[in-house]
């Protein structure tokens, strides 16, 4: 009898199709992966993993048996905080392709401040022909903060495209040929020297608000930043503030407190600020799918549960 999956996907219907199409599919012979809302009482009893992602902690109680859940998404900070501290091991989605698409992002938006792009959109509005002097990369600095998965691979991106770089992670990093920083001081000297500062920490109880207004008064005059990590690590009003007084000339956000971003919200209409809908590395079925595969087929095979979440660290 092959194993019993549970899905716990909530997603627009569009994505939750393709889940439901490539999950049965990359899970042919290694298990009989179902919607909760298929499965009999005595099939959750069976579980002992699930596939989840944003997932009703009302379904996720209908299963007693888990030892542990594959997230499909990269970020857990909801599941670190829902789940019980003794319940399941938390596996998150840690896929290269998602890492290659947020490196892509990372280096399109850092071009599009690069080469100015805001400032000549205002410029065309108004009809205003006029050139501004040419910065070449290898005369910006760009400050990658995290210096996992996705931060390492948009730094790599950024450096091979010539920017002068720095990164900052918890713990210190040894990165042949890059300057990397961790700790308070750390954070302090690569806002101080980033043109261009780009997030990719995780949301945890230490990153919740770590670009605030004291974090801002850091950072060098006219620089600018991009959000791709998670909404709360930025304090909202201090960013306004900082882009309101030009210490700050724009911000790229992708990730808010509230999401959808509410209507009201300044950022919607800031000049200085470039609102995403939380797109910049959206997690691919086809080959987070694959992943998901070869996880459950280890687990099956050898019992094995790949890396879990450090539920101390949040991360
Ligand atoms: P990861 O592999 O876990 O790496 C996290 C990095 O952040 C590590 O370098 C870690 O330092 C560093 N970090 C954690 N806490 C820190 C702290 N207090 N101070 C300094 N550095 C800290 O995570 P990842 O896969 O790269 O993903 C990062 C985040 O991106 C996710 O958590 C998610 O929220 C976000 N994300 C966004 C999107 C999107 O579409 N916008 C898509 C995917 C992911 P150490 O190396 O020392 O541990």
């Amino acid at each position: 009898m092959k194993p019993i999956v549970p899905l716990l996907i909530r997603a627009q219907s569009d994505e939750y199709a393709s889940w439901l199409t490539c999950l049965p599919q990359a899970l042919d012979g290694i298990a009989d992966a179902r919607p909760v809302s298929d499965l009999s009482e005595a099939e959750r009893a069976r579980a002992e993993v699930a596939i989840i992602a944003n997932p009703d902690p009302k379904d996720l109680a209908t299963l007693p048996n888990l030892k542990w859940v594959q997230s499909l998404w990269a970020g857990v900070e909801r599941l670190v905080a829902e789940l019980p501290e003794d319940g399941p091991r938390i596996v998150r989605m840690t896929d290269p392709q998602m890492a290659e698409t947020m490196a892509e992002a990372v280096l399109a938006w850092t071009l599009y401040l690069h080469r100015d792009m805001p400032r000549y959109a205002r410029q065309q509005q108004e009809r205003v022909w006029l050139e501004h002097p040419l910065k070449l990369p290898g005369e910006r600095t760009v400050g990658v903060l995290g210096l996992g998965k996705l931060g390492s691979r948009a730094l790599a991106r950024l450096h091979d495209n010539g920017f002068n770089v720095c990164g900052w992670s918890r713990t210190e990093k040894d990165i042949s040929g890059i300057e990397t920083h961790h700790g308070q001081a750390g954070l302090t000297e690569v806002l101080s020297k980033s043109d261009i500062t780009v997030l990719l920490t995780p949301l945890t109880q230490e990153t919740r608000g770590l670009i605030g207004k004291a974090a801002l008064t850091t950072v060098k005059k006219g620089a600018s930043l991009i959000n791709f990590a998670r909404g709360p690590i930025v304090d909202d009003s201090a960013l306004l503030a900082a882009l309101n007084d030009d210490r700050l000339n724009h911000a790229v956000l992708d990730v808010f407190a509230i999401e959808p971003l509410p209507e009201e919200h300044p950022y919607w209409a800031h000049p200085k600020v470039t609102v995403l809908p939380h797109i910049s590395a959206p997690t691919v079925p086809a080959t987070a799918a694959r992943i998901v595969a070869e996880n459950l087929k280890t687990y099956f095979d050898a019992g094995i549960i790949p890396p879990a979440v450090d539920r101390t660290r949040g991360y």
